[in-house]
C-alpha cells in the first residue's frame, strides 16, 4: 500500500463503510468510502487505488448483501463474492466489466440464483446482480423488448391477454438472462423448441466489457455462444423475445400410470402426433399405496368458444382407467401453478432454506426407461423429500439449432429431473456429500446410456468433463471465449474455463 492510502486507513474505511469507492491492485481488495456520493464521484484515480467508474447503480460490500450473493438455491456452494453490483444501467455493467477485466477480478451475472451448484457464484469476485435491470422496454406485434434481469413472469403479465412467450418455463419467477444463458424448458418446448429458439436479438456485455448487439443475422458467432452460453462469453442485459397470440383458457388433463414403460409409450404417442401445447410427466409417491407412480400432463390452450375433445385427443392411451381428471382453467393460471406451490413452500419456510442438490440430465429415447427405472426403484425417502418434484420433459431434437445446447443423439430426447429437496431448512454437510455422490453416480450411468447433463442441478464436473460435453462444439466455444473473455473472468462458478488450470 501506498502512503497516501496505508493499512490503518484502509481498514478504517472498511469499518466505516459498505458502498465502494475504489480498488487496491495491491490489496487486491475493493475499497469502501465514507458514503455513496462518493461511489457516485468522478471516476479519476485516488492515491493508492483506482476509483471504480461513475455509476447509476450501487456497488456493495456490507457482509449481508454479499454472504446473499454467495449462495443459491442448492444451498450446498457458498463462495461469497467481495462486491456486489446493483447495476442501473446497462453501461454500469460495461463499465464495471471492464474495470474487472483490467484487474483479473471475476464477475458473474446472477438473475434469481436459482441454479444449484454456485453457477451464478463468483468467490472474491463482482456478482452483478441483475434483478436491479427489469424493464419491460416495448412489447410490439410478435415481440418483446425486456432487460436481462426481467423474470417470465413478468414479462407473461404485461403481454397478457394478447400474447405469451410460445414456451414459458414450468416456474416462471425466473430470470429471462438466467434461462437463457441455460436453454428454458418446459411442457411447451416439446415441438417448439426450448427458449433459446424463440430469441431475435440480444444486447450483450461482453467479458471485455463492450457492449455489442448479436442475432442470427448479425455478430453470429456471440449469439450462438450466449445462448445456453453459462454465461460465459457475455452478460445479456437486454433480449428481444418472440411473442405469439395467447389463448385465455388452458384445459389441463392429468392421467395416471403405474410404470415408466407404459408412460414413456405414450409421451411418445402424443409427441409424434402433436396434437397438445402441452406435455409433461410428474412423478410421484402415491399417498394412499405408498407406491411411485407418474401423472401425465397433457394441456391445450383455447377460447371458451372451442373446447378440446379430451377424448379425442386422449384416445388409445394407455393410463389407469378412471384416473383422467381435466380441469379448464385461465392460462395464466396453468401457467402459474408451480409459481403457487413455492409460494406455499415459502410460506412454510421450506424453500429458499432447504438444500436442493437436483439432478437433471437428458436422456435418448432408447435409454430413457432404463435410467428412470434404475433411479427410481433405488429411491431413498430423502432422495425426493416431502417438497420435491420428479419430472419428465420430451423434446424433439429437430427443434434445436443453438449448438451449446448439448442433447443425446436421436430424434426424440428427454429431460428428467429428481429435484431433490431436503425437508428441514439449513445446510447438513452429510446430505451435500451423499447427494453430491449421488447424482455422480446416477450421471456416470446415464452418460453411458447417451445422457448429456442440463446444467443448472447439482454435478461435480472437471474442464474434462466440460470438454467432452461439448464435443464438438468445443473448439469453436474455446475459440468464442478467447474472443469475446480473454482475461478469462466471466461466470467461473460451473469451472468450464478455470483460470487456474
Ligand atoms: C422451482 C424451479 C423451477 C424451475 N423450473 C425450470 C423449468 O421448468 N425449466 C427450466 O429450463 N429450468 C427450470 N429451472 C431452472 C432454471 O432455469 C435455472 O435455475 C436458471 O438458471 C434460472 O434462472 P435464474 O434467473 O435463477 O439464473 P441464475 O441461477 O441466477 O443464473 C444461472 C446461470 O446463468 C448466468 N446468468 C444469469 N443471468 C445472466 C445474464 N443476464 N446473462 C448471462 N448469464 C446470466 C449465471 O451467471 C449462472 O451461470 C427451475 C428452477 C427452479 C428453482
Amino acid at each position: 500500500m501506498t502512503k497516501q492510502f496505508d493499512r490503518r486507513d484502509f481498514l478504517k474505511a472498511v469499518a466505516a463503510a459498505s458502498v465502494i469507492v475504489g480498488y487496491s491492485r495491491d490489496a487486491r481488495a475493493w475499497v469502501p468510502g465514507p458514503g455513496e456520493e462518493q461511489n457516485r464521484g468522478q471516476g479519476q484515480g485516488h492515491g493508492g487505488f483506482d476509483r471504480v467508474p461513475r455509476l447509476d447503480g450501487v456497488l456493495l460490500t456490507d457482509a449481508a448483501s454479499r454472504a446473499a450473493k454467495g449462495a443459491d438455491l442448492g444451498n450446498i456452494i457458498f463462495e461469497t463474492p467481495k462486491a456486489v453490483l446493483r447495476p442501473g444501467s446497462i453501461e454500469d455493467v460495461a463499465k464495471m466489466v471492464k474495470f474487472c477485466a483490467e484487474r483479473d477480478i471475476e464477475v458473474a451475472a446472477r438473475g434469481q440464483g436459482h441454479a444449484t451448484h454456485g453457477q451464478a457464484q463468483a468467490r472474491a469476485g463482482l456478482v452483478i446482480d441483475m434483478s436491479s435491470l427489469q424493464v419491460i422496454h416495448h412489447i410490439g406485434e410478435g415481440f418483446a423488448v425486456v432487460d436481462g434481469g426481467c423474470t417470465w413472469r413478468q414479462l407473461l403479465e404485461a403481454s397478457l391477454p394478447a400474447q405469451t412467450p410460445p414456451v414459458l418455463t414450468g416456474f416462471i419467477a425466473l430470470s429471462i438472462g438466467g434461462t437463457l444463458s441455460m436453454g428454458g424448458i418446459s411442457g411447451m418446448a416439446y415441438d417448439k423448441g426450448v427458449q433459446i429458439q424463440h430469441v431475435l436479438e440480444l444486447t450483450v456485455v461482453t467479458g471485455k466489457g463492450k457492449v455489442e448487439v448479436c442475432s442470427e443475422r448479425k455478430n453470429r458467432q456471440l449469439f450462438d455462444h450466449v445462448l445456453a452460453g453459462q454465461g460465459q462469453c457475455g452478460i445479456i442485459v437486454r433480449a428481444k423475445v418472440e411473442l405469439v397470440p395467447a389463448q385465455p383458457l388452458a384445459a389441463s388433463s392429468t392421467m395416471v400410470y403405474a410404470d415408466i414403460y407404459t408412460l414413456q409409450a405414450d409421451l411418445r404417442t402424443l409427441v409424434y402426433r402433436n396434437e397438445q401445447d402441452s406435455v409433461y410427466a410428474q412423478g410421484v409417491t402415491d399417498p394412499g399405496t405408498g407406491a411411485f407412480v407418474w401423472l401425465l400432463n397433457i394441456a391445450s390452450f383455447h377460447d371458451p368458444a372451442s373446447s378440446p375433445d379430451i377424448a379425442y385427443l386422449t384416445r388409445g392411451l394407455s393410463y389407469i382407467p378412471g384416473t383422467l381428471t381435466t380441469n379448464d382453467i385461465p392460462y395464466l393460471d396453468f401457467q402459474l401453478t408451480v409459481d403457487s406451490f413455492i409460494a406455499f413452500l415459502r410460506s412454510i419456510d421450506r424453500f429458499d432454506r432447504n438444500m436442493h442438490p437436483w439432478y437433471d440430465v437428458f436422456l435418448p429415447d432408447s435409454t430413457l426407461a432404463q435410467h428412470v427405472d434404475d433411479v427410481v426403484s433405488g429411491f431413498q425417502p430423502d432422495d425426493v423429500g416431502s417438497f420435491g418434484f420428479v419430472l419428465i420433459f420430451p423434446l424433439l431434437t429437430s427443434t434445436i439449432t443453438r449448438p451449446l445446447f448439448r442433447l443425446p443423439d436421436e430424434e426424440l430426447v428427454y429431460l428428467f429431473d429428481v429435484l431433490t429437496a431436503r425437508d428441514e431448512p439449513g445446510y447438513d454437510a452429510d446430505f451435500a456429500a451423499n447427494k453430491r455422490a449421488r447424482n455422480n453416480e446416477w450421471f456416470d450411468q446415464a452418460r453411458s446410456l447417451g445422457g448429456t447433463r442440463y446444467p443448472i442441478g447439482t454435478l461435480d464436473f472437471t474442464p474434462g468433463d466440460w470438454r467432452r460435453h461439448y464435443g464438438s462444439q468445443w473448439r469453436g466455444f474455446v475459440q468464442a471465449k478467447e474472443q469475446f473473455d480473454p482475461r478469462g473472468i466471466l461466470t467461473p462458478g460451473p469451472r468450464i474455463f478455470p483460470r487456474d488450470c
